[in-house]
């Protein structure tokens, strides 16, 4: 399930150079508005190699809102929506990874503009049916937009997959360590914004099939960013992506 914790309103911070973010930490995901100077990065990069900046729009390198900052090093920064990955390349990485999903039956079917009546909820894995829900209509983040969104639920159907609850295989832990899941919970942050509650230092409550739903979504559609970011986690989702036993060749998506 994609979904807020909170509502978006009981979230939203307004920052003082005009963009809003949803949580407490920037995130090319979280943030949206920035007025002016949104603008004013948007003509800089417009001028840049055109060669130079697609390459760079292919990347999320981590994000600054300071103008100055990113004009001097934009090859290695992002402005948000400027030179973050645009949302079609982020869609069409969601939509190649569920097309591999429904070849081998892991999903049967995707519903778009199906109402889940649920607030803040933007999409559903119904595991049995392997049917995905998404309710994308009016996103207030790019987090809530078809190719996250997609590529989350996708994420569901694969662990689906890998823990089904017959006990066919024998169960796999997902995260051995604790700086795996702390990890995790850190993308978790960046695609979804602050966790409801924590139970102990750091970490949520959050369930294993929730972890491995963010991390296979950010690895799927900005594995630069999965990997720079939480290294130990991506590695471990895409060490069972590989397994031997595991026999859809997702790991064709991810040659890097
Ligand atoms: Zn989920």
């Amino acid at each position: 399930m994609y979904r807020f914790n909170q509502k978006i309103e009981n979230n939203l911070v307004e920052l003082d150079d005009g963009f809003q973010r949803y949580g407490n930490k920037d995130s090319p995901f979280l943030l949206r508005g920035g007025k002016e100077k949104r603008k004013e990065a948007s003509r800089f990069h417009q001028e840049r190699d055109e060669n130079e900046r697609k390459y760079d729009e292919r990347k999320h390198q981590p994000i600054t809102r300071d103008l100055a900052e990113w004009k001097t090093d934009a090859d290695e920064l992002d402005f948000p929506h400027v030179d973050t990955i645009p949302h079609r390349t982020l869609k069409q990485r969601a939509e190649e990874a569920a097309e591999l999903c429904e070849a081998t039956g892991l999903v049967q079917r995707i519903e778009q503009d199906s109402e889940i009546s649920k607030e803040t909820v933007y999409g559903q894995y119904h595991s049995g049916v392997n049917k995905i829900l998404l309710d994308i209509a009016d996103p207030p983040f790019l987090a809530c937009r078809y190719g996250p969104v997609l590529a989350h639920e996708v994420g569901h159907a694969i662990y689906d997959e890998l823990q089904p609850g017959s006990g066919i295989h024998p169960k796999v832990d997902v995260f051995d360590t604790d700086e795996e899941r702390q990890e995790a919970e850190k993308l978790k942050r960046r695609l979804n914004g602050p966790s409801e509650s924590y139970h102990t230092e750091g970490l949520s409550n959050t369930s294993e099939a929730e972890l491995f739903a963010y991390v296979f979504e950010s690895i799927c559609i900005e594995p630069e960013a999965a990997f720079r970011e939480a290294q130990n986690a991506a590695a471990r989702v895409d060490q069972l992506l590989s397994l031997e036993e595991f026999d859809v060749r997702l790991r064709t998506l991810f040659d890097r």
